[in-house]
């Protein structure tokens, strides 16, 4: 007889820790896989999170999954390679080759940035580069901010960066899309420009310091934030036949339902905002979900 579970979460980050525990409350039987790549490993603080604002992003996932050894969660630290749906059940490969079946899937896979092609960009990712005003954006107050956009990608963010610092920096990077029109609101809201292509950025212990364009003009530069394309960091959305939005992410309904039957999706692989405490609280929303599903399903009736 192969053994069954109520659930399997793909994904251990904060959605799918958060989906486990309640569903491990509500003594469901799950097991949670997880291939260990969070989307903010890069990073040394979290902040936002009411309670664990600044706390180190290892450590939260550490205490998550403390948290959870109470309510007899499984875990298995292989990514998953496969998963498919028939006939009301799911059937999901791990890397070590093992199959395992469930009644519901939950995927907290998470997503993937692209950072811009810019030499040394990488050493200081997560530390004074950043994606994100709302998680980083208090941290670079009054920093001398550079926002990094091709074309006219970066305006919008380099507006915005005004809330948090007076002096904000564009840099296209080469290219020269800005027409008059942009160039005189980036002027009334006093936000420099510079066209020239980057050459590399420059900093210490992960602290940008300057940005050294190919003309061989140095910048002085503290913080530098760009928009970047993301990707779903798995292809199990795909592969299952989730519906996706124009931006990348699953499609989900309320509760975090797929348009597959029995399949939730939660956090940053899902539509919404991406930001920890939301990803955890659409794990919790999919766990009551999946739960009340199988309540429903498990229900004796006269
Ligand atoms: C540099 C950086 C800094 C950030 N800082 C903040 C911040 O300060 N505050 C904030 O609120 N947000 C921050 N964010 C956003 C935050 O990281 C995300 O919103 C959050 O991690 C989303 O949680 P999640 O559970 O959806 O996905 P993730 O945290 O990305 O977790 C997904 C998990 O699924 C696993 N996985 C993927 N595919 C498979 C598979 N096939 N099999 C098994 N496991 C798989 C991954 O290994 C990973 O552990 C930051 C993001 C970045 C990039």
């Amino acid at each position: 007889m192969k053994e069954i579970y109520d659930v399997i979460i793909i994904g251990g980050g904060p959605a799918g820790l958060n989906a486990a525990m309640i569903l491990g409350r509500s003594r469901r039987k799950v097991l949670l896989f997880d291939s260990g790549k969070p989307r903010n490993r890069w990073s040394k603080s979290m902040n936002g999170f009411l309670s664990s604002d600044g706390v180190n992003p290892a450590d939260f996932i550490r205490k998550g999954r403390e948290e959870l050894k109470k309510y007899n969660i499984q875990i298995v630290d292989h990514p998953v390679s496969d998963a498919t749906y028939s006939k009301g059940t799911y059937v999901v490969e791990a890397s070590e080759g093992h199959v395992y079946h469930s009644r519901k899937l939950i995927l907290a896979t998470g997503l993937k940035d692209t950072l811009p092609e810019v030499e040394g960009i990488e050493e200081l990712y997560g530390l004074s580069v950043h994606h994100c005003p709302y998680c980083d954006g208090w941290e670079s107050r009054d920093k001398a901010i550079a926002v990094y956009g091709k074309d006219r990608s970066g305006i919008g963010q380099a507006l915005a960066m005004k809330n948090w610092s007076s002096d904000v920096t564009l840099y296209t990077d080469g290219t020269r899309k800005l027409n008059n029109k942009d160039m005189e609101l980036l002027n009334l809201n006093e936000v420099k420009v510079c066209t020239d292509a980057i050459a590399r950025v420059e900093g210490e212990e992960g602290m940008l310091q300057r940005i050294v364009l190919r003309n061989g003009e140095t910048r002085p530069q503290e913080a530098l934030f760009f928009s970047g394309e993301t990707k779903q960091q798995s292809e199990l959305g795909r592969q299952l036949g989730c519906e996706f939005t124009s931006k990348g992410v699953i499609r989900t309904r309320r509760l975090q339902q797929a348009n597959i039957p029995g399949l939730y999706v939660a956090g940053d692989a899902a539509r919404d905002m991406q930001l920890v405490i939301v990803a955890a609280a659409e794990g919790a929303k999919a766990g009551v979900a999946v739960n009340m599903e199988l309540q429903q399903e498990d229900r004796v009736r006269p």
